[in-house]
């Protein structure tokens, strides 16, 4: 009887973590024209102005506290490309490399982060 209800709970207590850390990785989508002072770790920014997309800026969602910085305009290199779906969340093409620092490498796909490599 007890071992029944021990695994019942493990198993709700594994669905609310579950459910915790997919909204802690779900990035929602903010317009700016400056970037605030400081970035929220769940919103992904769009610097634009007059119609112009500048650059997309995130807080690594590995962690490591840096500001990830995706520059949009086309004749500048790297340059990623931003779609929308219909309820605002992102998709970034190609995926975000952090060659120096923390390495997270990811893609953003429907406002989630999706690791390209094992997390150490
Ligand atoms: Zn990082």
């Amino acid at each position: 009887m007890m071992g029944h209800l021990r695994s019942l709970w493990n198993a709700i207590w594994r669905l609310v973590v579950a459910f915790f850390f997919q909204r802690r990785k779900v990035y929602r989508t903010e317009f700016v024209t400056d970037l605030p002072d400081k970035l929220k770790p769940n919103v992904f920014y769009v610097v634009e102005e007059r119609g112009t997309r500048f650059h997309a800026s995130m807080v690594c969602p590995e962690g490591c506290g840096a500001i990830l910085n995706m520059n949009l305009l086309t004749d500048d290199t790297p340059c990623w490309t931003l779609r929308y779906d219909d309820d605002g969340s992102a998709t970034l093409i190609p995926s975000v490399w952090q060659k120096t620092g923390c390495g997270a490498h990811f893609f953003l796909r429907h406002g989630r982060i999706v690791w390209c490599r094992k997390q150490n």
